[in-house]
This record gives C-alpha cells, sequence and structure tokens, in this order.
C-alpha cells in the first residue's frame, strides 16, 4: 500500500525548529521517518514500539533476523537499554561519542525482539549529526534507525537516495545535508573478553585497541563464511551495497590495474561486448585507462572514497553499467570500511594482480 510521503526540510534544527516537531511527532505515534545521520541516512522509527519497527522491516525489505542499531541523543538513554554494560563501554563512549561507533552489549527487557532480530543483545550508537539529535531528543525515545534504502541496495548518503527507495513506502523524509562519513558506523561487540569489530567503519580497529588495549576482527570483515556459519552480526551474511551490474575487485599498483582494464577492456570491444563496462577507479587511474570511468576519490584519500562510494555504485545503476573493475582500496583506515562494502557489493569477486 502507497502512503503519502511528507519532505521535511531540516538543514538546522534551530532554524527549522517545526520541522524536528514535525519529525518528533510521527515517530512519536509509530511513523517511519528518513533522518540524517554523519554515517548515512537512516530510517528511524521508535525503537521500543515494535509495531512500528515491523514497519521498518516492510518498507526496506529487510530481512526481520536482521537486528537494528537503536540510537540515543544522551548517555543518560543507554542503561534502560542495556542489561549490563563492561567497563570498555563507558571507555568506548567517552572516546567515540557522539559519533560513528555502534556498541553491541546485553539487551533490557525494554528493547522488543523485533528490534534485535531475535538477539539477547541490542546495538547502541549515539550519532554525532545534529539534526539526528535534534530529532531523537524531541521524540523522547530512542529510534531504531537502519540505513534508509531498500535492502541489498547501496545505503544512502544524500536524502535524495531516501526518496529514490523510500518515497511512498515511509511517513516522511527528512530533506538535508549530504553525509559527511558515507559509510555505516563500526560496530563493535562488547559480549566476549576482548572487543570484536562486526563491521568496520570511521571509528578504526586502531582506535578502538588504543582505547581498549586490545581488539579482534571478525573474520566476516575481510572473508566470505561459509553458507552453513553463524555470522556473529547478522547483517553480514547479506548480500549488500550492490548495483545491477557485475563488480569485480581490481587489487594492484595503478599500472597494474590500467594495464589489467585495458587488457579486458580492449578483449569486450573485439568481441563486441563492451556496453555497459565500466573503470570505477582513483582520480589517478583516469588519464591512464581506455575504457569509461568513474572516480570515487583519490588513491589515498581514504575518507574522500568513503564518501563517494554508496552514490558511485548508485551512478552505475543509472548509468545501466553491466560490468565493472573497482580499483580496489587499501584495507587501511576507514579504507577498511570502503574495502568491506566493495568487497560484498562484488559478492567477494577479486582479482589480485
Ligand atoms: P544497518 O542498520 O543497516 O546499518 O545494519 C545494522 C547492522 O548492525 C546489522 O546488519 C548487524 O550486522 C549489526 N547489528 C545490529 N545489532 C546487532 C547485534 N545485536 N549483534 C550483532 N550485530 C548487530
Ligand atoms: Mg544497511
Amino acid at each position: 500500500m502507497m502512503k503519502k510521503t511528507e519532505l521535511i526540510k531540516i538543514y538546522d534544527p534551530q532554524q527549522d525548529a517545526e520541522g524536528v516537531r514535525r519529525a518528533a511527532e510521527l515517530l512519536r505515534q509509530g511513523g517511519l521517518v528518513a533522518i540524517p545521520t554523519e554515517t548515512v541516512y537512516g530510517l528511524a522509527a521508535d525503537a521500543c514500539n515494535a509495531e512500528a519497527v515491523r514497519a521498518v522491516y516492510a518498507a526496506k525489505g529487510r530481512p526481520s533476523d536482521n537486528p537494528m542499531i537503536v540510537h540515543i541523543a544522551d548517555r543518560e538513554m543507554l542503561p534502560e537499554l542495556v542489561a549490563s554494560a563492561p567497563p570498555a563501554a563507558a571507555l568506548l563512549a567517552d572516546a567515540f561519542w557522539p559519533g560513528p561507533l555502534t556498541m553491541v552489549l546485553p539487551r533490557s527487557q525494554r528493547v522488543p525482539l523485533t528490534t534485535t532480530g531475535g538477539l539477547e543483545s541490542v546495538a547502541v550508537r549515539m550519532p554525532s549529526h545534529p539534526v539526528a539529535r535534534a530529532v531523537i531528543r524531541a521524540a523522547g525515545v530512542p529510534l531504531a534507525a537502519p540505513s534508509a534504502n531498500r535492502s541489498g541496495s547501496p545505503s544512502p548518503t544524500t536524502y535524495r537516495h531516501c526518496i529514490d527507495d523510500l518515497w511512498g513506502l515511509v511517513d516522511a523524509v527528512v530533506e538535508s545535508d549530504d553525509c559527511a562519513v558515507g559509510v555505516e558506523s563500526t560496530v563493535v561487540s562488547l559480549l566476549g573478553e576482548v572487543p570484536q569489530i562486526l563491521r568496520p567503519g570511521a571509528v578504526t580497529p586502531e582506535d578502538i585497541r588504543r582505547v581498549c588495549g586490545g581488539v579482534t576482527v571478525a573474520d566476516a570483515v575481510l572473508h566470505l563464511l561459509p553458507q552453513d556459519a553463524a555470522a556473529p552480526s547478522p547483517g553480514m551474511k547479506y548480500k549488500h551495497y550492490a548495483p545491477a551490474a557485475a563488480l569485480t575487485l581490481v587489487a594492484g599498483s595503478q599500472s597494474d590495474y590500467a594495464a589489467y582494464v585495458n587488457g579486458l577492456y580492449g578483449e569486450r570491444c573485439r568481441a563486441g561486448e563492451d556496453g555497459g563496462f565500466y573503470a570505477m577507479c582513483f582520480d589517478e587511474d583516469v588519464s591512464l585507462l581506455q575504457a569509461p570511468t568513474i572516480s570515487y576519490g583519490a588513491a589515498y584519500d581514504y575518507a574522500s572514497q568513503a564518501q563517494n562510494l554508496f552514490d558511485v555504485l548508485r551512478q552505475l545503476d543509472k548509468l545501466e553499467a553491466a560490468e565493472v573493475c573497482v580499483h580496489a582500496p587499501e584495507p587501511e583506515e576507514i579504507g577498511l570500511a570502503v574495502y568491506n562494502r566493495l568487497l560484498r557489493a562484488a559478492a567477494f569477486r577479486v582479482v589480485k594482480l
């Protein structure tokens, strides 16, 4: 059933106070509102209202065992959501909240199993985005807010992406600026003895090690899990972020990448099969390539790669790309998060030169 979707303008929470009030009102009534955060746009609903959360799964087409992150505006909102928190939680909150870090902790009874995808743990984050914080505060409830895209498609980093995916399926989309980080938050589990990174993001393993003294990175971050393995983070088992084209990650130096892509493109041209072939590359690669190119940033500017990634993946669909050779980023700093997302978008097809 189609819904009437409102576009609510909030660039500045003070100047656009009426927009904040309207978004909060819809959320308190159990509505769904796409809101900006510093990572990606989130599709928000009252995290403690199971019916509202079920509507989020439905609007996204998200499998119901893929848990949601609960967003809070103040540290005081945390104790009611979790049954307990180890000392590392306070250390990490001091260091990285508000910001792009999500912590997985034992859930309290207040958080419905619908929100946690049936798990006895809950993922919690305090975003730094002023609009997200203003809306959470005005709603007065913690907000479940998975990425505001249809499940499986690239995450939304502009309000236009949310409109493309969710218009007619949600109550409102907040019109605001593009997201500064561009990839989803780092997810760290504090359920074991040593913090474990389940999903890399802008807060790096090294950042967490510095604060907690130790950290591990889940296998699934860089490797395809066997079909029957239990994923520590359910989201990692799904195909993700993928445009319609077949992507291949190509890892190697600038010259090796150019030689590989030019060779393959030459073959496709000779066979008359070059329609829809694209090189998704770095700025520095463009002049070396014969195939049509689309750049996602400078080779060593990992932050700009993260910022551009999902928009470029969406542009590939608009260009009707069919075969795409992506120059793999260095898996360093936030580049690890970019690499992790691209691996999934490429269904783990990697060519190492
Ligand atoms: P999204 O909301 O689309 O950014 O996805 C949130 C992701 O966080 C999920 O797909 C999970 O992989 C992870 N996550 C959320 N809650 C938990 C949890 N309780 N335990 C482990 N991973 C979680
Ligand atoms: Mg998502």
